[in-house]
């Protein structure tokens, strides 16, 4: 996923060294996920709605020290040949999405996608494929058609030095509770 096969459109000129993200965070200091009570929400009512298919998106965010913070959830399409078996996020979405956060101090921390008939617990591909190092992926549990979608779990990906299919380690999730304003 990473190298996308439009490298003349990368704009080096705008990136300055000090607005880069800073490297004081390393992929593996990534300790705790922190994500909103309505993004879970969001992303258990896709998982459902497509059932049997696994539905997918990718993660804005920010990186804080130990911490990722979810702040927002991006559904795409499922790209894969194989939907029910498998999610694919083509590029050209990350790419955009990077662009359009960039003003805001955000960036993508990651992606998501569902397990129809299943748990949250990462397949032998996930473990497999998880082999850019930093990213968060979170996984919801769909386990059966029409039950409740379980909470979703958060995993990040320790990449290619890591042998598969154990590239991805359980991180603590935490869910932000619902402002007391939309609760009324
Ligand atoms: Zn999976």
């Amino acid at each position: 996923m990473p190298g996308s096969d439009m490298p003349t459109t990368v704009e080096p000129t705008t990136v300055e060294p000090n607005t880069v993200e800073p490297n004081t965070v390393e992929p593996t200091t990534v300790e705790q996920v922190s994500l909103p009570f309505c993004l879970a929400q969001a992303m258990t009512s896709a998982a459902r709605a497509a059932f049997p298919e696994e539905a997918c998106g990718l993660l804005s965010g920010r990186r804080e020290g130990a911490w990722v913070h979810v702040h927002g959830v991006h559904p795409v399409v499922n790209a894969a040949v194989t939907p029910r078996t498998g999610f694919a996020i083509p590029p050209e979405h990350r790419l955009a999405l990077t662009r359009a956060l960039r003003p805001l101090g955000q960036t993508v921390v990651g992606h998501w996608h569902s397990h129809p008939g299943g748990h949250g617990a990462p397949s032998g591909l996930d473990g497999t494929l998880a082999a850019e190092s930093g990213l968060v992926w979170i996984i919801v549990g769909v386990p059966a058609p029409g039950a409740r979608a379980l909470p979703p779990r958060a995993f990040l990906a320790l990449g290619p030095d890591t042998a598969p299919p154990d590239r991805l380690r359980p991180l603590p999730l935490r869910p932000l509770a619902p402002s007391p304003l939309i609760n009324g």
